[in-house]
């Protein structure tokens, strides 16, 4: 046809070959093009795991008197690529969760405070860091899924952190009477121009490091679920080798706007 739209991506297979995907978006709207992607990205990320455990199995079932190391290093690698696999389907189970109860009212009454400091035991880092102010009021809320919140910020903090420096966690209330926690890490920063997409799933700035990490890409996309269920809002601050804020930003309880 005369408007045929063909988008490009392109990605690193393994041995540094490249894999060029055309994607035919003739006819897609917004909303079906997210959709699409969605299943397409989260059928590919489960794909890679899955392949290489394949991979290993059949290497170990043909050489059944493989030596002890190398049965061990393969057991190992198996292992981790398992757990890869666990970690996103847990976060694709917690995203479709909190997308199904984006309606349903907010009944629980959370002590933000509190709950930092279980997180942060939770964590057990020493690098962590609270400054708790003492008069804000608990909020209305879903425990679970707060927690979750900062369980993502603050491990995001700390898998791009520098090692072994400080994450600092504030909560207090802002002059409007609006509760904010933030999580400030001193690590290596985002440049701005990807900012406004790291809420997207599966939106990574640099790959191979978040891969290293052990990241799923969609920590983030968890955390705008669950502010906008709370009808927060989210700032994302940083400056490149200087470090990041992220902001949480939740009406005083009892409101269910943000005030000015
Ligand atoms: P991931 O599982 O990859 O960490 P997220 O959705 O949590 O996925 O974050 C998306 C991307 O945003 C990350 O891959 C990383 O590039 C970037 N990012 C998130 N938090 C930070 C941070 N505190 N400092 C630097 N980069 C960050």
């Amino acid at each position: 046809g005369l408007d045929h739209h063909w988008e490009m991506h392109v990605c690193r297979a393994r041995g540094g070959a490249r894999i060029v995907h055309l994607i035919d978006r003739t006819g897609q709207d917004a909303a079906e093009r997210m959709r699409v992607d969605f299943v397409a990205n989260a059928s590919h990320e489960l794909r890679t795991p899955l392949a290489s455990i394949l991979g290993y199995i059949e290497t170990l079932a043909d050489e059944a008197g493989a030596d002890e190391q190398v049965r061990g290093r393969f057991l190992k690698i198996m292992l981790n690529e398992s757990l890869r696999m666990q970690r996103l389907v847990e976060d694709l189970i917690s995203l479709s969760r909190i997308e199904a109860e984006k309606f349903r009212p907010l009944d629980g009454e959370v002590d933000l405070g509190g709950l930092i400091g279980e997180v942060r035991s939770e964590l057990s880092r020493e690098t962590i860091r609270l400054d708790i102010a003492a008069d804000v009021p608990p909020v209305s809320g879903d425990r679970a899924q707060l927690s979750q919140l900062l369980h993502n910020l603050i491990g995001n903090a700390v898998k791009y952190g520098r090692a072994g420096a400080p994450v600092t966690v504030r909560l207090w209330c802002d002059p409007a009477g609006n509760v904010r926690v933030s999580v400030t890490d001193e690590g290596e920063g985002i440049p701005p121009e990807h900012i406004p997409r790291l809420t997207e799933r599966f939106y990574r700035v640099d790959d191979g490091r978040s891969r290293a990490a052990g990241g799923t890409g969609l920590g983030l996309a968890i955390v705008k679920h669950i502010v906008e269920r709370h009808r927060g809002r989210l700032e994302i601050a940083s400056i490149v080798g200087t470090g990041t804020t992220v902001t949480v930003i939740l009406p005083a309880q009892g409101s269910t706007v943000i005030k000015r």
